[in-house]
């Protein structure tokens, strides 16, 4: 493998990207104190010498007392940079996987499953679930790279004696990082079965603790099965990191055999040549204390800590490459006029990525600038899909979505979306302050307080107070009232220029009343502009210039409601059914509303 794919070289090529002075600081203190034990040794041989031949003392011993200290000191101080390169590191690769998900104009990549599981390991890293944290990880990557310069070291110092002995122990301990690398090492970390098991996990465990589901788990009696899940989730992954870490007892009697072979030959030689008089009892010391030191070199754990330290290093790398082109939208350049977007779809045929299923089959509309279009048709319809197609979500399959007469695939993407507002089915609840909610990229304060008075949401909060609880003074609010934020927000985009909003069952939430109320309000402030409506209550789209009736992926009916109910097919079927239900539950209720 080339070496800088190596998963080493692409953890160490991260060190200086999160902080270059930090990482030379960390490899400095690290080289220092990997060559300070061999420093100990030839000073304590000195030593011994100068004992021996009644010579001056202090030079010796202060080398000794310093190498001492510093090898307390540097410790502790290594120790505090690892951690706060770690964060670093942690906090760079965050940053990464935040661009590589949110940079693609499409959505396409978080919604492929295999890079799912690759984005899963990749944010696992900083939860300590699967591994140590970063800030943890790196300092276990000094401790075993201090060893192995230390060993290395040892082995300069030892060709002192002759060039043999350094290179029969060196290649020793080495055979063990072989012999012993497929079970110190967490090999099958990324194999699709962990990375499923990962998953499972993490999903099991998400439902356990987030409030989303606290509910439910609770009212049907699942949380012992949640917590069962989990557990059982969790075993699973842990037996699989097992079975790949466990040690081999053959390969461990090799190295043995090897060590011991190696280190009594180099031994015997010390022996004979201190016993033949070749050898000083100071040289003596001082080889013998490298000899030993050159075994830092093996089993320092320094595979396995890597292993751990680059996975999520070489997840997150390879994230960024796989994601951009599963989120690319290849597009043009051409800018959008002002004012309201004119639309026509041309024999519009779509499918999602990975599904056979076509939502849409040959779909033809055109949707004059400034008209209001609502669409309605069944549940899987593809009414929200083709609110997504107009935000260029996703590229048709066939045919095309033409803007203002030009190609939407010709247009600059991040241009067109400034002139499109859009309120979905799962709207965005920041958990930011009101005024941050309607308009997130800024708008005068009197636009915001006018699209919330448009919104029905006047009274809501200040504009100022937080959305969620949590924080001082934070509020949250019911699914009706964010749904009137929500609203506000495309409303607000609106008044800065907006030329197309879309509004996909904008009012689901909120009470009869209420959307009776607000929908007036909605079709007067978009006025003007385009507005495409996907709702199911009848009673709202009956303002509207034309309704479109989809089924089978193509547009069955067209026309304004009277036309519609003139021409008795679908559309009035569906309108008869929900008013005779509506007025039952009206009369139930002992209520009547005059808005059918
Ligand atoms: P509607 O809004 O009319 O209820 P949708 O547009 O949400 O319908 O869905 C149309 C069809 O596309 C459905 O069959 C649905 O299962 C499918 N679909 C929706 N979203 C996705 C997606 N992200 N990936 C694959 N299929 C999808």
């Amino acid at each position: 493998m080339v070496l800088r794919e190596r998963p080493e070289w692409q953890f160490f090529a991260v060190l200086p990207k999160a902080d270059p002075v930090l990482a030379v600081v960390w490899w400095l203190l690290l080289l220092v104190r990997g060559a300070l034990p061999a420093v100990f040794a030839i000073a304590m041989g000195w030593l011994v010498g100068a004992v021996q031949h009644h010579n001056e003392l202090t030079g010796p011993l202060v080398l000794m007392g310093t190498t001492f200290v510093l090898l307390q000191v540097l410790t502790p101080v290594h120790q505090a940079v690892s951690a706060n390169l770690g964060s670093l590191v942690a906090a760079w690769l965050n940053d990464e996987l935040t661009r590589a998900c949110v940079q693609p104009p499409g959505i396409g990549h978080l919604e492929d499953p295999s890079l799912a599981e690759d984005l899963t390991v990749a944010r696992e890293f900083d939860r300590g679930q699967t591994g140590p944290p970063m800030y943890m990880n790196v300092d276990f990557t000094a401790s075993s790279l201090v060893e192995m310069v230390g060993g290395i070291a040892a082995a300069v110092v030892l060709f002192g004696f002759s060039w043999w002995a350094p290179v029969v122990l060196v290649v020793a301990w080495s055979a063990t990082h072989w012999l012993l690398r497929e079970s110190g090492v967490w090999r099958d970390r990324n194999t699709p079965e962990v990375r499923s098991a990962q998953r499972h996990a993490d999903y099991a465990y998400q439902l356990a603790v987030e409030p989303a589901a606290a509910k439910e788990l609770r009212l049907f009696g699942l949380a012992g099965w949640a917590v069962e899940r989990f557990t059982e989730r969790r075993r699973r992954l842990f037996e699989l990191q097992y079975t790949a870490t466990r040690l081999r007892e053959r390969p461990m009697i090799w190295s043995l055999l090897i060590v011991v072979v190696a280190n009594g030959v180099v031994f015997w030689a010390l022996g004979s040549a201190a016993v033949g008089g070749d050898l000083g009892l100071d040289r003596l010391v001082v080889f013998a204390q490298v000899a030993v030191g050159v075994s830092s070199i093996a089993f320092g754990g320094l595979n396995w800590v890597l292993d751990g330290a680059a996975a999520p290093v070489v997840a997150v790398r390879k994230l960024k490459p796989a994601m951009a082109p599963a989120g690319a939208l290849p597009g043009g350049s051409r800018s959008v006029s002002q004012g309201p977007v004119g639309i026509r779809l041309r024999d519009l045929s779509f499918s999602y990525p990975r599904s056979s299923r076509a939502v849409f089959d040959g779909l033809e509309l055109e949707i004059p600038a400034g008209s209001s279009l609502a669409v309605v048709g069944q549940n899987g319809a593809g009414k929200t899909t083709l609110a997504k197609l107009l935000c260029r979500f996703y590229d048709p399959s066939s045919g095309a979505i033409e803007i203002d007469g030009s190609d939407l695939r010709d247009l600059d993407v991040d241009g067109y979306r400034t002139r499109v507002a859009a309120v979905f089915q799962d709207f965005l609840r920041l958990e930011l302050s009101l005024r941050d909610n309607v308009a997130p990229g800024g708008a005068p304060e009197a636009d915001i307080l006018a699209a919330l008075a448009d919104a029905g949401a006047s009274d809501l909060a200040s504009l100022d107070t937080r959305l969620a609880t949590g924080y001082e003074g934070g509020t949250d609010l019911s699914g009706g009232q964010w749904q009137r934020v929500a609203l506000a927000r495309a409303l607000c985009a609106v008044r800065q220029g907006a030329g197309l909003v879309l509004l996909d069952e904008p009012t689901a939430q909120l009470d009869v009343r209420g959307e009776a109320a607000i929908f007036d309000r909605i079709l007067t402030a978009t006025r003007g502009v385009t507005t495409i409506l996907v709702s199911h209550r009848f009673s709202t789209v009956r303002h509207v210039d034309r309704i479109c009736v989809l089924e089978h992926g193509r547009v069955i009916e067209l026309g304004s409601h009277d036309e519609l109910m003139a021409l008795g097919g679908r559309y009035r079927t569906m309108f008869d059914l929900q008013a005779q239900r509506f007025a039952a539950e009206v009369d139930e209720e002992g209520m009547s509303y005059d808005t059918l």
